[in-house]
């Protein structure tokens, strides 16, 4: 067993993460007087949640005519019909409240003439159950709403005595007897190790972009989480659905917001044709997300890419005014200046669809609790352990996620996590005493790893872990490149037993560090194409050549996958269908959101 001294924090709640989901916890959890920590790997405001750009989406009628059933009907269809239908309810129903909040916390959203929050349109957002046109749901603090939504969080949670562990490497839960009872961490700058024991963990840790070559997230979107839980035996959700954006910047990754087309952008090919007016002839180039990819990856794929090489598509803002692009596009101006050294007032950004949002995670439901499914109860949870955010699955997006409405994920279901948090939790009982066998565990990996003496190097197994997604998990899918890319990830995923870390030290040791999300990127990866090879059938962000239809009749379910070792085991769930509220109590009229073909 590896000898490592353990220094031991009691807390209520411990949540895993700062980022947009992990603070919105943290805070509604102090505010009601829970004792709370926050555990993060990075500083809390350069979480990913700091780059959101385009905005948060929430049916406040500032500027012009919306409403929560029209909010939920765009997530239903936006999801593909596979989100759960109570939890997309309860975001749709609650978002006004939580970016009313969010404004009285201090966030410096961008105004309308009258002193309202500002919204703009963005993808899938309609108006009239997709009848009417675009709506202006997504409220926006200019192309910062990420980072204006941060900072006022991480102040607040100050504010109300939450406390910071900050660069501290959450290794590994901890799990006595059936519940989650604490979580092993390694402190990054000198070194020490610390068990948290709590009531309640909440995974927070965001998603596993960085699992693909060619991704808008940050290099610390490694899938901590969803690693963490496929070591404690849990199952995760809908891995198979992974989000390309439109418009990454070609070469880079880098995001320019959908807000760029929703303030008038528009996509042309090689011929200067607007092509999305064919695909899409209502919404044109504010389709939704997984439909503006595919239809950018046709016309590269047909010959009309623009470039030397024919392999990316323009995106235009020269005819915007001066003005809007100033005001209401600042970050993106100055993006496309470094990244691509483009004028945005005078040439048009060279884009390619990038790999944005990972729609599955850790299965929860609308209360941010994770569940641990059996035949016989799909719903079971399973206790002391919630996820929120994109690391989380609740699930809303389904099979594809609308623009916007994560940054309203994290905030509703952080919150949400918070206010259950406070009805179970007993804050008069005894923190849970952890099991020392499972403490011991995560410290035996922690130290093989550290001391690993193989022979492929962490860079050299992540490059091939993520070329081989890049190229067979990616908008385009057939049964052969799918069943190719199993083959080739199982193998990748073997070489973990293989691994070279030369750096043996406990302090700022990046080598270490790098491996131990490379052992969380891998589960991730390795759900992801085994669930994709398996669902036969298009649906959202999975497009199956094979398959070009949905087939509700065999594939409506949630996967399940649980990891062992290299190889994957998949279960299904049924997709919830009812709602939290009847047509008759003022909820959503279900004909509404009755299952028909997805056109935009
Ligand atoms: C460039 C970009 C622009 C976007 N724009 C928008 C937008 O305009 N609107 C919108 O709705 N969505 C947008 N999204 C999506 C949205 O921003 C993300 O889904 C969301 O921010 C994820 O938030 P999160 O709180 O779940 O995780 P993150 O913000 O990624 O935070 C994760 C946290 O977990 C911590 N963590 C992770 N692993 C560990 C570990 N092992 N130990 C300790 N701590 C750990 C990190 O330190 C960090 O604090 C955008 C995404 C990107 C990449």
């Amino acid at each position: 067993m590896a000898a490592y001294e353990t220094q031991t924090h009691d807390y209520d709640v411990v949540v895993v993460g700062a980022g947009g989901a992990g603070l919105r916890a943290t805070l509604g959890m102090a505010e009601q007087g829970l004792r709370t920590a926050c555990v993060t790997k990075v500083f809390p405001t350069r979480s990913h949640t700091v780059a959101a750009q385009g905005g948060i989406a929430a049916s406040l009628s500032n500027m012009g005519p919306d409403s929560w059933q029209w909010h939920m009907y765009d997530t239903v269809k936006g999801s593909d019909w596979l989100g759960d239908t109570d939890a997309m309810e309860y975001l749709a129903r609650e978002a006004p409240k939580a970016v009313y909040e969010l404004e009285h916390y201090g966030v410096p959203f961008s105004r309308t003439e009258d002193g309202r929050i500002y919204q703009r349109p963005f993808g899938g957002h309609t108006t009239e159950y997709g009848e009417g046109p675009p709506v202006q749901r997504t409220c926006a603090a200019a192309d910062r709403t990420g980072h204006a939504i941060l900072h006022t969080l991480y102040g607040q949670s100050l504010k109300n005595n939450a406390e910071f562990f900050i660069e501290y490497f959450a290794l590994d839960l901890i799990v006595t007897d059936g519940r989650c009872t604490g979580v092993v961490c390694w402190k990054l700058d000198d070194g020490t190790i610390h068990v948290f024991n709590a009531k309640m963990v909440v995974l927070a840790t965001g998603g596993y972009g960085r699992a693909y070559f060619s991704a808008t997230s940050a290099h610390t979107c490694t899938g901590d989480g969803g690693g963490m839980v496929a070591r404690a035996g849990l199952p995760l959700q809908d891995m198979e659905f992974v989000q390309f954006h439109p418009t990454g910047i070609y070469g880079s990754g880098c995001l320019i917001t959908e807000g760029a087309r929703g303030e008038g952008g528009y996509l042309t090919n090689s011929e200067g044709e607007r092509f999305m007016e064919r695909y899409a002839p209502t919404y044109k180039d504010l389709a939704s997300r997984d439909v503006v990819s595919r239809c950018m990856t046709m016309e590269i794929r047909e010959g009309r890419g623009v470039g030397a090489d024919k392999d990316h598509i323009f995106l235009n803002l020269m005819h915007l005014p001066p003005e809007t692009l100033a005001e209401r596009l600042p970050g993106i101006s100055e993006s496309a200046k470094i990244f691509a050294g483009v004028d945005v007032t005078r040439a048009p950004i060279p884009v390619l669809p990038t790999v944005h949002y990972n729609m599955g995670g850790i299965p929860t439901n609308y209360w941010g609790e994770v569940l641990a499914p059996t035949e016989s109860d799909p719903d079971a949870i399973f206790p002391g352990l919630m996820a929120v955010g994109e690391a989380g699955c609740a699930s809303v997006h389904g099979a594809n996620r609308l623009g916007s409405n994560s940054l309203i994920d994290l905030v509703v279901f952080g919150r949400a996590a918070a206010i259950r948090a406070g009805q179970v939790i007993d804050r008069v009982g005894a923190v849970p005493s952890t099991d020392k066998g499972a403490v011991d565990k995560a410290l035996d990996r922690f130290d093989g790893l550290r001391h690993a003496k193989g022979t492929t190097s962490t860079a050299e197994l992540r490059d091939q872990m993520q070329r081989t997604m890049q190229l067979d998990a990616a908008v385009f899918r057939t049964d052969k490149t799918l069943a190719e890319g199993v083959g080739k990830m199982e193998a990748i995923a073997g070489k973990m037993d293989d691994i070279k870390v030369t750096d043996r030290g406990l302090i700022w040791n990046t080598d270490l560090m790098e491996t131990l999300e490379l052992t969380n990127l891998m589960p991730n990866a390795l759900t992801t194409i085994v669930a994709a090879e398996a669902r036969k059938e298009s649906r959202g962000a999975h497009a199956h050549e094979d398959y070009p239809e949905r087939d509700d009749a065999n594939w409506r379910k949630h996967s399940l996958a649980w990891v062992e070792g290299n190889r994957v085991k998949l279960a299904y769930r049924p997709v919830h269908l009812e709602p939290l509220t009847t047509a008759e109590e003022g909820g959503i009229d279900l004909n509404k959101i009755a299952p028909k073909k997805r056109v935009y």
